[in-house]
């Protein structure tokens, strides 16, 4: 029987997972939330996805014209696991409610660790959301950074991570979000995604700091780790070679920038542009002693959907090997 998901907050987030539950062979969507009857709540009832609202919402969908299932209330008697994408500020109403009905939710990166008590990244702590009542997949900045670092870490054993994040100002369909002319730091030092990263893994010494740029498309890392021990440039990049979600592009190739990046995952026909895959520049990487540097590039839009689909298993017991649930997620999401 395949499990069944429910996922609240049908937006940048909510929309991709559903697709990528749709593409699974051991999960289904039995049910979708939208607020307003928007443009995007009628799609979703075009593609099959029979969409619940609040309880104080049904005529107003009656009204725009847009077929309703029931309320969200409704839903929870339908499924075994909620994916929570709403934007903040609802999630303690929601965990109240998911509690009262007896089933189990992710959430993302937008919440805290606290919420949750466990936060999921599918190659560093598959294990630890095994059967749990609620999780919480990490933000798209701090999953690019465990990506990197996890495998990298396990080889080489780092001693001290520092991270500079080049933040896009919005999601390309956000016209509300800025800056559109300026380049704004975050002041408050260091920023939250270095404690982010040790939510997952708490034993890392890595500091960060962050600058919100004019651009859309991704988010760019600028990475310094001091490891353990000397290698070599070529040693580095092996390891990320046989890392699942991690993509080596060249500079020399034409990937000169983000630009490039989003019209390669074009090319590859992905749904909606996405690319799942924490891109890294290899002409871009050096090894200098046990010094590394590197930049990566982070799809905010997409990075995180293949993880909530690994966080389902984990979570619902479906598949005990985190290596096995990566393959099968990859496979069904042509990554
Ligand atoms: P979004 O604004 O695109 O989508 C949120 C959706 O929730 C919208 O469809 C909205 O109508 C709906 N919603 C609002 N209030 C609701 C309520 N009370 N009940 C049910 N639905 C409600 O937001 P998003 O970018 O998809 O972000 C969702 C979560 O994912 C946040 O925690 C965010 O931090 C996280 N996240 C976002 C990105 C990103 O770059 N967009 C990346 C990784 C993680």
């Amino acid at each position: 029987m395949k499990v069944r998901v429910g996922i609240n907050g049908y937006g940048t987030i909510g929309k991709r997972v559903a697709t990528a539950v749709s593409r699974q062979d051991d999960m289904e969507i039995v049910g979708i939330t939208k607020t307003k009857p928007s443009y995007e709540a009628a799609l979703a009832v075009e593609f099959g996805f029979p969409l619940y609202v609040p309880e104080g919402s049904v005529q107003l969908f009656k009204d725009a014209g847009v077929k309703t299932a029931g309320t969200i209330q409704d839903l929870y008697k339908k499924v075994d696991i909620m994916v929570d994408c709403t934007p903040g500020g609802v999630s303690e109403r929601y965990k109240a409610e998911y509690t009262a009905a007896g089933i189990k939710a992710i959430w993302q990166g937008g919440e805290d660790h606290s919420l949750t008590g466990i936060s999921f990244n599918a190659s560093a702590n598959y294990r630890e959301s095994w059967g749990a009542q609620f999780s919480r997949v990490v933000s798209c900045n701090t999953t690019g950074l465990l990506r990197t670092l996890y495998p990298l870490d396990k080889e080489f054993k780092i001693r001290h991570a520092f991270v500079t994040l080049v933040r896009r100002g919005a999601d390309p369909g956000d016209s509300k979000a800025g800056p559109i002319n300026a380049i704004e730091p975050s002041v408050k030092l260091p920023t939250h995604h270095g404690p982010d990263v040790q939510s997952v893994m708490p034993w890392l010494d890595i500091q960060t700091m962050a600058v919100k740029v004019p651009t859309t498309l991704m988010h760019v890392h600028t990475l310094t780790v001091e490891l353990g021990s000397d290698t070599t440039t070529e040693d580095v990049l092996d390891v990320w070679r046989k890392s699942p979600r991690v993509r080596l592009v060249k500079s020399s190739d034409g990937v000169k920038s983000t630009a490039q990046i989003m019209e390669l995952s074009r090319e590859l026909g992905r749904s909606r542009n996405d690319m799942y895959e924490i891109v890294i520049w290899e002409d871009g990487v050096k090894v200098i002693g046990n010094m590394l540097y590197y930049y990566q590039a982070v799809h905010q839009e997409s990075d995180v959907i293949p993880e909530n689909i690994d966080c389902i298993r984990s979570m619902c017991k479906m598949e005990e090997d985190a290596a096995r649930s990566i393959a099968k997620t990859d496979r069904a999401m042509g990554i």
